[in-house]
């Protein structure tokens, strides 16, 4: 089915009750317990609290993939795609991808790595180990776990679910990198061979089908080779492996415009590995999907006065977890000439006296809790849903 087709639909398959960047665990548990019997859910083991992680599998076919997601417990937009992928599976009618994944796949799927991370918000589990440096090392049992589950199922292809910050832009652009890939490099010298030949294919297709709804919105990351990474270690295991990274989309803090870009990526990438279609991709269209460039600030303030001088003043939200929601705290980055940058939300000063809390003359990495032109405050404050 079409990319727009699929998002005019959307609200059809939509698990609209789990939604923002803070996610509930019982209620992601609950919707996997309650899918129907031709979806097997299994405890693969426990985290260092002692939560258990699921695992859920379904289809009978020879092409098997494996999917995690929020190993990085702060990055729920992919979590959220995964259960619309899945609420899109139950509830098809009118199109044969159920079908066909259920005959043609085998897909396995971990629906959050690290349920610690997410009820703490953080990108690290409750021992502070970022588990995608822990791949080599294996000190984790969350780490331990998706390597017992990938030895066990062999996977043909693997998707390596995440979320990005908002500082990305694709490319040299204005355009933020709302979905980004990486085929990420099995060696130091980055080769590419067989396995990892056909990730790019599969990041090119879905980019094709992406370019048609997001144009000028998929970014690529650098694939500087690091084995304690998960996707490498397991590229180098011979999985063909993506790594996906949900970006930001207009004022879509809470990235519910995203979770929709992440699920077309998804839908198609079983696509093309359902029919193959991926093989008639050139590589060489790999490179020419633009590296995610570091250019966006969430706010930028131009021509403020700032200690008498005109200047840009460039902020970046925080994200906060106070009594269970969550906060956007606006940061100070930085004064000076930011001509060269972009921002989610431009303000035009015009010469105004800026005072950030109350002050004239203010330090770098402030947190801001009022913000001012010639005394007329004005809000940056972010709530969440
Ligand atoms: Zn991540």
């Amino acid at each position: 089915m079409e990319a727009q087709q699929l998002l005019n639909n959307y609200s059809a398959f939509k698990v609209e009750e789990i939604k923002g960047r803070y996610l509930s665990y019982e209620m992601i548990v609950d919707y996997l317990k309650n899918l129907p019997a031709y979806f097997n859910l299994k405890i693969e083991g426990t985290s260092v609290l002692s939560e258990n992680i699921y695992s859920i599998e379904f289809g009978n076919g020879p092409k098997k993939i494996l999917m995690w997601s929020q190993m990085h417990g702060n990055e729920s937009t992919t979590t959220k795609a995964v259960l619309d992928l899945l609420e899109y599976i139950v509830t098809d009618q009118n199109d044969d991808f159920k079908n066909s994944v259920l005959e043609f796949c085998t897909i396995k799927i971990i629906l959050v790595l690290n349920p610690d991370g997410l009820k703490n918000y953080t990108r690290v589990n409750a021992k502070e180990v970022d588990l995608n440096r822990d791949s080599s090392n294996q000190t984790q049992p969350e780490s331990q776990l998706l390597r017992k589950v990938f030895d066990e199922f062999q996977p043909e292809y693997a998707f390596n679910l995440h979320d990005q910050r908002t500082i990305f832009s694709a490319g040299k652009q204005n355009k933020p990198a709302t979905v980004s890939f990486l085929a990420p490099a099995y060696n130091e010298a980055r080769e590419v061979n067989k396995v990892r030949k056909k990730a790019m294919q599969i990041i090119i297709a879905m980019n094709n089908y992406l370019q048609t709804v997001i144009p000028g919105q998929v970014g690529r990351y650098d694939d500087s080779f690091n084995i304690n990474c998960v996707g490498d270690y397991f590229q180098n295991r011979g999985a063909s492996t993506i790594l996906f990274e949900a970006g930001h989309f207009a004022n879509d803090y809470d990235r519910e415009e995203t979770r929709k870009y992440i699920f077309l990526s998804l839908y198609y990438g079983l696509v093309e590995i359902i029919t193959s279609d991926y093989k008639n991709q050139n590589i060489s269209d790999y490179d020419k999907i633009p590296e995610n460039e570091k250019l966006f600030y969430d706010i930028i303030i131009k021509n403020a006065e700032v200690n008498g001088v005109i200047k840009d003043v460039a902020i970046q939200y925080e994200e906060n977890l106070r009594s269970n929601r969550l906060h956007w705290i606006p940061k100070l980055q930085g004064v000076g000439d930011f001509e060269e940058f972009f921002a989610h939300n431009t303000v035009n000063a015009k010469n105004k006296i800026l005072r950030i809390n109350g002050v004239k003359n203010f330090e770098n990495e402030t947190y801001i809790e009022e913000i001012s032109l010639n005394n007329e405050i004005f809000s940056i404050k972010l709530t969440n849903s």
